[in-house]
């Protein structure tokens, strides 16, 4: 039996940080890993590398272009004539993007001499680990600690199967071949915004079917409301209120019976995309065997210290639900490293951001007003739109608006909220703002360069003191 200081299962971004922070700490590593690419071979990364964040942002980016040429182009005095859009050659520059970074990773954990295991690993019992390797044989591994981060999964809902070629996953939605003329699509979360994005881009007619009655309600109010209205004039047809009651596929057609305001209704598609969240990935664990927890949707419950109910056994990133995002895994990957070594780790889960990367994309930190009122928290506001900046203008791209939200009496800034071309970059003005417990006062003092969309930062500041100057 091999022995390691630090067992880490999964290679996602919190599993392969995580190990490549205990090595840089002097640990011993083992790395599990069982993800298996569509050529049959060992990919580490994890969803995020292989099937999420970046083949998805690939596809935005590819698509962005195609729609600045079709949309915008004219305006700069580009004329584009006999445009054609390739779409397997699309597919294959995310592919190969995909398997840059899963190979960086794997160089990334050799060069911190982590050893790599790629199979399926279970526990045993105490502090072992069964690992079924991919090539046929087994290996078992005992360590002093052991960290889960096996990550989520797609979910689906009761009576819908995915066969990933007419009822689609977020996994098949980024792998389609063609332009569907219909996509249907169940949820206006995160994926269902970004993968409907991709293909209207590309022309399919979008319409997603959404069950609660408010548009991504973890957004800022005013952002959400001009975000649906801008993404509605892009063609993204999004019905609230629906209720999914069957999905039947006959032929090359889907029919999603579904009910609005408690009307029956049919709507029929060419594809459908389930994207109604993701569930913790545990199955081949045997979490049992080790007396691990887990909650009533399947995560597995930790304390603060990410300490499972079993000694020495850890947990982080997706598979412990909250926010279901890379970075956030990564973080604890880092805190939980520094922890087992000894040092101080702490993660302000309040500054984690959130970013949707539709066009114009949509970035949050802290606070919305509307929390800050339901907490009983008093609170003043400062917005900025982008058709006010010169440099929004410059890029033909003014749509949307910035929002700082700060605390009434002391002015510390409890949240931003962006709605606007690259704001997956600019929240992270707010977000060291937000870690250095700035005030309003603070950023509105600071230079921020012109012409930039930073100064729409500055600006909604400014604003929350009422004092802008170029609105
Ligand atoms: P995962 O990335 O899921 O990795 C878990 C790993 O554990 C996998 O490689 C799996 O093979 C392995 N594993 C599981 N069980 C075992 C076992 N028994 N033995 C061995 N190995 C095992 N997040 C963002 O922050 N930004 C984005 O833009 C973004 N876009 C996304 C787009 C899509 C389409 C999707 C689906 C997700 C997106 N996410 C995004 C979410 C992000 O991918 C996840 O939050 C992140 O990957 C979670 O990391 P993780 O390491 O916890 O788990
Ligand atoms: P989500 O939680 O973002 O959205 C799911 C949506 O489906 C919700 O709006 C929900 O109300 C709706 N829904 C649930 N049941 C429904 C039903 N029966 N009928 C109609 N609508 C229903 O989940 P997701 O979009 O599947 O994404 C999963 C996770 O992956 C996200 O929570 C996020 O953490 C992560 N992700 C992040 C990014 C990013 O950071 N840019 C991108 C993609 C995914």
């Amino acid at each position: 039996m091999q022995q390691y200081q630090v067992i880490v299962i999964g290679a996602g971004p919190a599993g392969y940080v995580c190990a490549i922070r205990c090595a840089q700490l002097g640990f011993k590593v083992a790395c599990i890993d069982k993800w298996v690419n569509a050529r049959g071979k060992p990919a580490l990364g994890g969803t995020c590398l292989n099937v999420g964040c970046i083949p998805s942002k690939a596809l935005l980016d590819s698509t962005h272009h195609v729609h600045f040429l079709r949309q915008h182009a004219g305006r700069h005095g580009l004329k584009i004539s006999g445009l054609e859009v390739d779409i397997p050659t699309m597919q294959k520059r995310k592919d190969k993007v995909v398997q840059t970074l899963t190979r960086g990773v794997a160089s990334l954990l050799k060069k911190n001499k982590v050893d790599v295991f790629a199979g399926a690993a279970r526990f045993l019992g105490g502090q072992q680990v069964h690992v079924e390797q991919l090539e046929g044989t087994s290996q078992q591994l005992q360590g002093e600690h052991i960290v889960i981060a096996s990550g989520s999964k797609p979910s689906t809902l009761p009576g819908i199967s995915i066969d990933n070629e007419q009822v689609l996953d977020s996994t098949g939605a980024l792998n389609l071949r063609e332009v569907p003329e219909r996509l249907g699509i169940i949820g206006a979360g995160v994926i269902g915004l970004e993968m409907g994005s991709v293909w209207n881009r590309l022309g399919s007619e979008v319409i997603i079917l959404e069950a609660l009655p408010e548009f991504l309600p973890a957004a800022d109010h005013t952002v959400s409301k001009e975000a649906a209205r801008i993404l509605g004039k892009q063609g993204l047809d999004i019905r609230m209120n629906c209720r999914v009651e069957e999905v039947q596929v006959s032929g090359d057609k889907v029919a999603v019976s579904y009910s609005l305001n408690g009307a029956g209704q049919l709507l029929e598609v060419s594809k459908l995309v389930v994207a109604v969240g993701r569930m913790a990935n545990t199955e081949d664990l045997d979490l049992d065997a080790a007396n691990i927890e887990t909650d009533q949707k399947g995560f597995i419950e930790t304390d603060e210290r990410w300490q499972t109910s079993a000694e020495n056994i850890y947990a982080i990133g997706d598979v412990v639900g909250g926010a279901m995002l890379a970075h956030k895994g990564s973080e604890e990957g880092m805190a939980l490293a520094e922890q087992l070594a000894g040092q101080h780790a702490h993660i302000n889960y309040d500054a984690v951001p959130w970013v949707v990367y539709t066009w114009p994309e949509i970035a949050w930190v802290g606070k919305t007003e509307q929390q800050c009122k339901h907490d009983g928290i008093s609170c003043r506001t400062g917005e900025f739109p982008f058709r006010a900046l010169g440099r929004a203008h410059a890029m033909d791209d003014t749509d949307g608006l910035f929002k700082i939200v700060c605390e009434q009496e002391n002015d510390r800034i409890l949240g931003a909220h962006i709605l606007g071309p690259n704001a997956s970059e600019l929240i992270c003005e707010a977000v060291v703002a937000m870690e250095s417990e700035l005030c309003a006062e603070d950023l509105a003092r600071m230079v921020h360069a012109h012409p930039s969309l930073s100064e729409g930062m500055h600006e909604a500041a400014l604003a929350t003191d009422r004092r802008a100057i170029h609105f």
